[in-house]
């Protein structure tokens, strides 16, 4: 079914707030945190009130060009709790932000209001073996660089380096790691701080599930401790294929391997031509490897007809930008008519052509997780009706499909994300326009 997503733009803006509001909450806020902490200039609005749904041509022709009133700028759980209150109490919405990278359109202000830039809020505070513990702001590069001094890694990172653990905790899903560790909500986060209208809330493992991939609307992550896993060293490797089914099969047996490989990705010639790589009309395999996997993975390649087309020891950042939605950016830059969707089920590797046939032009990416091969299918974007009609149609297959034209939540934990918003936000400021009616 089509979201009606102008409807619920249309609704949400409802809840915009009347300009003395605004006012008012401009002059609370730099009274109680300081002018530098605050900003209603347009250049900051504008620039706090995006993310990547430009990568979606459904989000792009729907989204309103809406910006937020009011920028601040908390360094502090402290500041974080004092412009949630006061937004609050001005009735004035509130929409968290990392470094806006989700693309969803999850952390676009649809009803203006206040915007709360966490960026700034970027402190590793501590760290002990298998854990970390830092603010909601830090990013993943400072995070890495944190446990990598004690000989440790963080878990599971998404592509998207630069952007925070608490939009990757409120906006993400998964990504590197997570072969080995799955998704996001099982088991990643140990424990929450969060900053909700109704008092701080400290929530320790399977409390914190309601909390992820919930876009802010029952509550602000201030504080959040994830798990580390011990440093590993590896290498990039790369080969190619003339059949889709001898790099899927060099590719489960990759994701069988322990250790776990941190990344498997497999490309259609017609997806691995848009980036630069030396696949020259093959299937592409890429993998980020333990070091001592690297012969291994050498005979796992030759025994499969492919060939091994670079081994690379500094080459895993590269890597990690041909992979989950890294692929759709780096496409749409050549070919800005494909649009994509998120999929999975083992029909991808079963009956990839019959999936392929259902959209035109489609294109297969393959991102390795713990139980098989999730992906993207890139097709060149006709209209909505033949897009949706086409998600039904791979549904009807057996294909598993997350809908990324939408920044409505949806998902297994939409019950509990809705009772703890009810909760926590009775005036539902939160992010609104998220949560489904
Ligand atoms: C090229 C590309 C590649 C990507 N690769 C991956 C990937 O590998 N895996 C993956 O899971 N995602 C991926 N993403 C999506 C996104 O980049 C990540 O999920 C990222 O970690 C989001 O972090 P952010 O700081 O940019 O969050 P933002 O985009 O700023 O926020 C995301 C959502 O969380 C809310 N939010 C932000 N901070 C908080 C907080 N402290 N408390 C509560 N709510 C908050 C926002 O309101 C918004 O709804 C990718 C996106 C792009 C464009």
């Amino acid at each position: 079914m089509i979201p009606q997503l102008e409807v619920v733009a249309a609704r949400a803006a409802r809840l915009a707030p009347p300009p003395h509001a605004v006012a008012s909450l401009a002059a609370d806020l730099r009274r109680e945190l300081g002018a530098d902490r605050v900003s209603t200039v347009e250049s900051a609005r504008r620039a706090a009130s995006n993310d990547y749904a430009h990568l979606s041509p459904v989000l792009s022709a729907v989204l309103p060009a809406k910006a937020a009133d009011v920028v601040v700028y908390p360094r502090s759980a402290e500041e974080l709790r004092a412009a949630v209150a006061l937004a609050y109490e001005h009735a004035v919405p509130i929409v968290p932000r990392g470094k806006g990278t989700g693309n969803y359109g999850q952390a676009v202000p649809l009803a203006a209001g206040l915007v709360i830039d966490l960026s700034g809020m970027d402190s590793v505070l501590e760290m002990g073996e298998g854990w970390i513990r830092a603010e909601a702001g830090t990013s993943f590069v400072a995070l890495e660089a944190a446990a990598k001094r004690v000989g440790q890694e963080v878990a599971m990172l998404p592509t998207t380096v630069g952007s925070t653990i608490g939009g990757f905790l409120a906006g993400g899903a998964g990504g590197m790691g997570s072969i080995e560790h799955g998704w996001l909500w099982e088991g990643f986060a140990l424990t929450l701080d969060v900053v909700t209208p109704m008092g701080p809330l400290t929530l320790h493992g399977a409390q914190c599930v309601p909390y992820l991939h919930a876009y802010g609307v029952n509550g602000i992550i201030a504080v959040a401790t994830v798990r580390l896993a011990p440093l590993r060293s590896r290498t990039a490797v790369m080969a190619s294929y003339e059949s889709f089914e001898a790099a899927v099969h060099t590719g489960q047996r990759l994701l069988e391997r322990r250790p776990a490989p941190r990344l498997v990705s497999i490309d259609d010639p017609g997806l691995a031509a848009l980036y630069p790589l030396p696949t020259e009309g093959r299937y592409s395999l890429r993998a980020a490897v333990d070091d001592s996997a690297v012969d291994d993975f050498r005979a796992a390649v030759e025994a499969d007809g492919g060939r091994v087309d670079s081994v690379d020891p500094d080459g895993i950042g590269y890597l990690s930008t041909l992979a989950f939605n890294h692929v759709t950016l780096r496409a749409r830059k050549v070919r800005p008519d494909l649009c994509h969707l998120q999929v999975g089920g083992d029909v991808l590797v079963r009956d990839p052509d019959a999936v392929r046939s259902v959209l035109p032009g489609s294109l297969l990416h393959l991102d390795g997780f713990r139980h098989g091969f999730g992906g993207l299918l890139l097709s060149s974007f006709q209209d909505t009706r033949t897009l949706y009609d086409g998600i039904d149609q791979l549904r009807e297959m057996g294909v598993f499909v997350v809908d990324p034209h939408t920044w409505m939540l949806g998902g297994q934990a939409l019950p509990a994300i809705r009772e703890t918003a009810v909760t926590n936000d009775p005036k539902g400021l939160l992010n609104p326009g998220k949560l489904p009616a």
